[in-house]
């Protein structure tokens, strides 16, 4: 199946009678589909008829669920190009890193589908005489996954897998900028058997068709995943309704990796700028500041600059491009007011900061660094979702602790040294979710637990691994006895 085939798909999935929005590739300005958004009533139809098919859906042996959810991995598997092509042309990240997010979503629907032939509960013994206590889980409902558009595929795959294999119907809600994918996504699952309305598409605006889901007495529990203000604006939604609705928030970032003088520094350098510059920087786990022990300071200043001479940006889908574009003019917009900002407020810009000249799209930025940022100045503490990249310099490992717990968010953060006094000191001390030893701070594996700190989440239950499963299913608990 091509590209183009999977554009037609949209209409098949995505019908509504709304506005109609344009899908447009940023690295070169292409229309790729153009979609009719759904209406309120559209979604409160679809809903409805996710929670008439959940009795059948739920009842099912879980292992019939898990091998529709494992065939749908092996379809992915086996179309991994095309999708990585559409992903680039949507979303605008390098083929490299689109083929990667293809193999992990299609490893995710692999791993829950096994999931679900195994996960079901426990025996737990008693105190008494001729007596088992048994837990069993089972699914909640019907679930919203509220998703954005910065891993249009995994992201969604992460949510819908878990809360199928557990017997959930679901309606997903993607980002209005990266629609095909999610269509895509459907295409597959219901090519490996999925019934119809066991998991359902609605596209349009968050602030209508997204608070639908938030609002619907007949939701049971939502998942989302985006900015902290939206996901602020959901609990507080969440809390005024007449029934509990199980919430799952995970939100921004700004991930700090601290350089200690101990490092490896040709190691820190290259984790520093695939870190910050990787994906554009639009990664919930992108590096936003370079925290740098003064003794080794100048070194990966240099290193930095060095490394970026041979950065290349451009359209994805072209050879040898370590970096595509921004995925549109508003977040463009609020990249470049980072960098006027940071400018304003006393940084210095040492390399980037301006746009890069091409026919066919002005959403090429250079990947930019300021030096000298100091912990009040907001390119220091605010998410800017960009390629852009704070340098501050540090005393000591104390010192650079306290720069990273210093702002309000807790998602990631990363060490490089060598010293383990230093490197546990980190790992305790350090108040993010996700840490990273001589590692990037971008990267999760499916298989462990995710989740984060602060106010880069609800800190509830976490995604990935087989806490997931969790999240999508409650349990009852029989005390048997004979
Ligand atoms: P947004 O918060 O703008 O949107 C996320 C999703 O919420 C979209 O589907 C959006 O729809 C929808 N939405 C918007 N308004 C509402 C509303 N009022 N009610 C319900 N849903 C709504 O985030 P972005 O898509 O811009 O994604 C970037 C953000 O996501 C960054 O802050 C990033 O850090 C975070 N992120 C966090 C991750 C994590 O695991 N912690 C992973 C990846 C990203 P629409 O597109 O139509 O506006």
């Amino acid at each position: 199946m091509s590209n183009i085939e999977y554009a037609d798909l949209s209409k098949k999935y995505i019908n509504g009678l709304g506005e109609e929005i344009e899908d447009i590739n940023p690295a070169t300005g292409e229309v790729l589909a153009k979609i009719k958004t759904m209406l309120i009533e559209d979604v409160m139809e679809i809903i409805s008829k996710a929670v008439a098919s959940y009795s059948k859906w739920s009842s099912m042996p879980p292992p019939i669920r898990g091998r529709i959810l494992y065939k749908a991995g092996e379809i992915m598997e086996q179309e991994k190009n095309y999708l990585a092509i559409l992903m680039t042309k949507e979303e605008g990240k390098t083929y490299n890193d689109s083929v990667f997010e293809v193999i992990r979503s299609y490893e995710t629907l692999k791993f829950y589908g096994a999931m679900a032939f195994k996960y079901g509960g426990q025996v737990i013994p008693s105190n008494d005489f001729n007596t088992r206590i048994l837990t069993y889980r089972i699914p909640l409902g019907t679930v919203g996954l509220i998703t954005p558009w910065n891993f249009p595929l995994s992201i969604p795959v992460w949510k819908a897998a878990p809360a199928l294999a557990m017997g959930n119907t679901v309606i997903l809600k993607p980002a209005s900028k990266t629609p095909l994918m999610a269509a895509a996504f459907l295409d597959i699952l219901r090519r490996a058997g999925l019934p119809e309305n066991v998991l359902s598409l609605v596209v349009g605006p968050g602030s209508t068709v997204g608070e639908v889901i938030v609002k619907s007495e007949n939701i049971s529990a939502i998942s989302f995943t985006g900015s902290l203000d939206i996901g602020k604006g959901i609990y507080k939604k969440i809390g005024e309704k007449n029934r509990f609705t199980r919430l799952q928030l995970e939100l921004g970032g700004k991930n700090a990796l601290y350089v200690d003088e101990s490092a490896d520094l040709t190691l820190a350098v290259n984790l520093a700028i695939k870190g910050a510059f990787g994906l554009t920087g639009q990664s919930c786990t992108a590096t936003s500041r370079l925290i740098v022990h003064k003794n080794v300071y100048e070194k990966i200043k240099n290193g930095l600059l060095e490394g970026l001479k041979n950065w290349k940006v451009g359209n994805g889908l072209e050879k040898g491009i370590d970096m595509g574009p921004v995925v549109d003019q508003l977040q463009l917009k609020t990249d470049l007011e980072y960098i006027e900002s940071g400018i304003n407020e006393g940084a210095k810009l040492l390399i980037g900061g301006s746009l890069i000249k091409n026919e066919k799209s002005n959403l090429f930025l250079q990947p930019t660094v300021f030096e000298f940022v100091s912990p009040d100045m907001k390119i220091f503490k605010e998410e800017i979702f960009g390629p852009v990249l704070s340098l501050t310099e540090a005393n000591s490992v104390e010192e650079a602790i306290s720069l990273i717990n210093s702002v309000k968010y807790g998602h990631t953060s990363a060490i490089v040294a060598k010293d383990n006094t230093i490197i546990n000191k980190f790992v305790t001390e350090v108040e993010t979710g996700v840490i990273k030893i001589n590692k990037p701070t971008v990267g999760l594996e499916l298989q462990a637990p995710f989740g984060t700190l602060k106010s880069s989440g609800a800190n509830t239950w976490k995604e990935m691994g087989e806490e997931a499963l969790e999240f999508y299913s409650t349990e009852k608990t029989i005390y048997q006895g004979w």
